[in-house]
């Protein structure tokens, strides 16, 4: 037992009135609650209220140590504390005999040792508290509001061998609330830094806090470069993860969540000390490269394509990841940072367009490539306004009698400058842009106004197809505007149809869905295009209110000759009848392909072997001079 020294309370205490320490509690609270309502750094409002309690209590040596993440000490505050002696705690770990802070994090409860020379808490550590005449500790842990774990330790030291006096518990009762209250404040604000500048799924930087590194990248790079050039060099790497929507889709968001949570972890692997990753959104990366150059920058991006080999490991999942890598310098190809990312964006879709998993550095014809988006885009807003847009129609045939189903209309711009622009073209623009809405909208208006036309005038035109953008079933009323015109142009809701694009799915968009389900009520069928190239499943299928499926003319041109389109041609044909849909195939130019189809069970198609798409004039005229069609049985 360490023997105690009966001191008595120091005397300019003992003639304090009760009264009087209270008041002199109650405004040391006031004055650190003050200061962490008005957001002072932890540290700094550690720091006063030490001192004041110092002040308060003259002899007694102050102290606030964080507990780490990993459970080791972390001073915060002990304004008169050797220097030394705080240096000398930072990282110990807690445990069952730690010293007094220590173990008063570990055991949960206050540490009282009144005599740190003797006392078996302190056995490794009393060497370096004796040095600095320190005898004796009593340590409070700070909980965490709202989280089962120690946060701070408060203690108090003495400089000789003594039991606390009851003025110094009251007054460290209240030091360990307000310390409570700091701490609480200083974990929701490290929290919300946290959520602001970093991202949930990977722990890694986000968009944000990338922008204000690589700001100061470049900003020192500049300087650099002024004096010595070659050293001033940043490259950026812009990693897109290669068919991770497939991977969400088929597997769900928390999958896909791992997936690029690992990724992040392989990718880091392969750094270096001063590259910069960081998580811009979605399944992109971005690496920033301070002072390494181009061919550094090809070597890591070769190095990321190589850990990338091994499949990765998700629940009973073996997933195969590649990610197209574009590359970008500076001062080379850009002069701030969102063209840094402008031009590794390009290069990044030049990688994908290249087949994937590979990597290609940004080079300005590139850059061309935007300006002719951007005069597309400028024409487009042009021919818009000035109304130079026309439909096409294209009929879909019955392959048994050959009557009239319906037909599809396809938009049609001849500019005045630029000459005829096929869709292939302007309408990813368009998509791009955001002038598909309007631009969709327009051709869903003229298509339901020539049918009504058509109908009015007796032409046996019983339907009418018209293309609708992905991007207008998440963003823009559909179901509205046609309600409206199936009223205005007086049109029974079956004699209309929407294709829409299986390459985007629309199921996960809570807005898309409800337009389709919308439109399924009104009585309008919807279609999916291009069906076989994209990511569509069966219980896609089933879930949306799709009524037809167009077969891919990818997989119509080779069906002489190609057995599996053939194979390809008849599971969707297979899927059609199995989901009761109509299976109707696009791009029939032959009469092999004719027979082929019809022989696999295709009963509706289209092609230039029946008709190209023809202006409005042409096609009535096609219509009337064509042959009749047997009656049907
Ligand atoms: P799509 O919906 O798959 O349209 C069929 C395309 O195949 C049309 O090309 C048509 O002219 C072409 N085609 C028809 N028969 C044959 C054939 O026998 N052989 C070959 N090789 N091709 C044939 P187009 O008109 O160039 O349209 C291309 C794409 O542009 C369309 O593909 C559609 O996705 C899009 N598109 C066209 N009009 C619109 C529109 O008003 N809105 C939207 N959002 N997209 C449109
Ligand atoms: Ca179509
Ligand atoms: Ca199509």
């Amino acid at each position: 037992m360490p023997i105690v020294a009966t001191t008595p309370p120091a005397p300019e205490h003992r003639q304090r009135t009760e009264q009087a320490c209270v008041d002199a509690i109650a405004a040391l609270q006031r004055r650190v609650l003050e200061a962490v309502a008005l957001g002072g750094p932890l540290v700094e409002v550690m720091d006063s209220l030490c001192r004041q309690v110092e002040t308060l209590a003259p002899g007694v040596l102050c102290t606030v140590i964080e507990i780490d993440a990993n459970g080791c000490l972390q001073p915060v505050a002990g304004p008169s504390m050797p220097a030394a002696y705080s240096a000398a705690l930072v990282g110990v770990p807690i445990g069952p005999s730690a010293g007094s802070c220590g173990t008063a994090a570990w055991r949960r409860k206050p540490v009282e040792v009144q005599d740190i020379a003797n006392d078996p808490l302190w056995r490794d550590h009393k060497e370096l508290a004796l040095q600095f005449g320190l005898a004796a500790c009593w340590s409070n842990p700070i909980f965490i509001k709202g989280e089962d774990r120690v946060g701070m330790t408060f203690a108090l030291y003495y400089r000789e061998v003594r039991a606390v006096e009851p003025f110094h518990r009251s007054l460290a009762e209240a030091c360990v609330q307000l310390c409570q209250v700091a701490l609480t404040h200083e974990y929701s604000r490290r929290q919300i830094e946290r959520l602001a500048y970093f991202d949930g799924v990977t722990g890694l930087p986000n968009r944000t806090l990338f922008n204000d590194w690589a700001r100061q990248a470049l900003q020192a790079a500049e300087v650099v470069n002024g004096a010595a050039p070659e050293t001033g060099a940043i490259t950026l790497l812009l990693l897109d993860l290669d068919r991770f929507k497939t991977i969400n889709d088929s597997l769900g968001h928390a999958v896909g969540d791992q997936v690029l949570a690992g990724l992040a972890k392989r990718v880091a692997g392969v750094l270096k000390p001063g590259d910069l990753l960081a998580r811009l959104g979605g399944d992109e990366f971005v690496v920033l490269l301070p002072g390494r150059d181009k061919p550094e920058a090809l070597l890591l991006a070769a190095a990321v394509h190589a850990v990338l080999v091994d499949p990765m490991q998700v629940g009973s999942n073996d997933l195969r990841l590649s990610v197209s890598i574009g590359l970008s310098s500076f001062p080379a190809d850009a002069a701030d940072v969102s063209s840094l990312l402008k031009s590794a964006d390009m290069a990044m879709y030049e990688a994908k367009r290249n087949g994937r998993n590979c990597t290609r550095a940004f080079a300005q014809a590139m850059n061309e490539d935007l300006d002719s988006k951007l005069r597309i885009e400028v024409a487009l807003r042009r021919a818009i306004a000035a109304s130079v847009l026309t439909l096409h129609y294209q009929p879909k045939l019955h392959l048994g009698d050959g009557h009239l189903v319906g037909v599809e209309a396809l938009l049609r711009w001849n500019d005045p400058l630029l000459g005829p622009m096929p869709p292939d073209v302007f309408i990813p623009v368009a998509e791009e842009c955001g002038l598909i809405l309007a631009l969709d909208a327009w051709v869903l208006g003229a298509a339901c106004r020539q049918l009504g036309d058509w109908q009015r005038r007796g032409l046996a035109v019983p339907s009418m197809a018209v293309n609708v953008s992905p991007l207008r079933f998440k963003q823009d009323d559909v179901a509205g505007q046609v309600a409206g015109l199936l009223a205005q142009h007086e049109l029974a809701p079956h004699s209309l149809t929407l294709e829409v694009t299986e390459r985007l799915m629309l199921e996960d968009d809570d807005h898309a869905r409800d337009q389709m389900t919308r439109l399924d009520a009104l009585g309008v069928r919807l279609s999916l295009d291009d069906f076989g190239t994209g990511y569509s499943s069966l219980s896609y299928l089933k879930r949306l209110p799709v009524a037809e499926l167009k077969l891919d003319k990818s997989f119509v041109r080779d069906l002489e000759t190609d057995a599996d389109d053939r194979a390809l041609a008849a599971a969707v044909l297979a899927i059609g009848r199995a989901l009761s849909l109509a299976v109707v195939a696009e791009g029939v130019e032959t009469e092999g392909q004719r027979l082929a189809l019809q022989q696999a069970g295709c009963e509706v198609a289209q092609g230039y072997l029946f008709s190209r798409p023809l202006a409005a004039r042409a096609f009535e005229d096609w219509l009337l001079l064509r042959p009749p069609s047997p009656p049907t049985p």
